[in-house]
């Protein structure tokens, strides 16, 4: 290595040389930062989302590469979150590809103690029964004044913080017409 090179190679030498005078920049970064790619740097386009795990509503870049999610990050763009993302909102990649993520229906029957898969529309049905059966056996149309009440006290909803406001508008509705009046959020509790 020449005397040119190794100076190149000292921090405070390309600090005193270059433009970079205050040293936050490329004086300081090292040969292996310098051979660091960012993530969304070769990605084939960029999709505009929104982070669903709560309702601020944070604004999300999706860089997408070779069809698969490569890298998730704030948009800068955004008059919500302005390119910041929590560390739940940053950790969206995980949600979507995460190897823990399940991507199947687990039910486990009452006293087992492992879980079993379901098929979606097996689910779908034995939820509706269960609905349907705790409604009938819970409804009360009058209260013990003789008021009209219209209410099944055997439901109760319990959302998670995933949900944003639109889900669980939606949410609120579907059980208020059911006649449920236990309804709570993660969120509150
Ligand atoms: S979870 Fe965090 S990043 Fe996502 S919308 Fe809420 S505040 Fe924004």
């Amino acid at each position: 290595m020449g005397l040119a090179d190794l100076l190149g190679s000292w921090p405070v030498w390309r600090q005193l040389r270059g433009p970079d005078r205050l040293g936050l920049s490329q004086a300081v970064t090292s040969p292996a930062t310098q051979a660091t790619a960012s993530p969304t740097a070769e990605a084939d386009h960029v999709a505009a989302s929104v982070c669903p795990f709560c309702a601020v509503g944070c604004a999300q870049r999706v860089h997408v590469r070779d069809g698969e999610i490569a890298h998730i990050d704030g948009d800068p763009a955004s008059p919500v979150s302005r390119g910041r993302l929590c560390a739940r909102g940053s950790s969206s990649l995980d949600l979507v590809a995460g190897p823990a993520r399940e991507t199947t229906v687990k039910y486990r029957a009452p006293y087992a103690r492992q879980w079993s898969q379901l098929d979606l529309g097996t689910a779908m049905d034995m939820i509706a029964d269960r609905v349907i059966a705790a409604r009938d056996a819970s409804w009360q149309e009058r209260d013990a004044d003789g008021h009209r009440v219209n209410r099944a006290t055997g439901l109760a909803a319990l959302g998670g913080a995933v949900l944003d406001n639109e889900e669980n508008y939606l949410i609120k509705k579907l059980w208020t017409a059911l006649g449920a009046v236990q309804l709570e959020n993660q969120a509150r509790i």
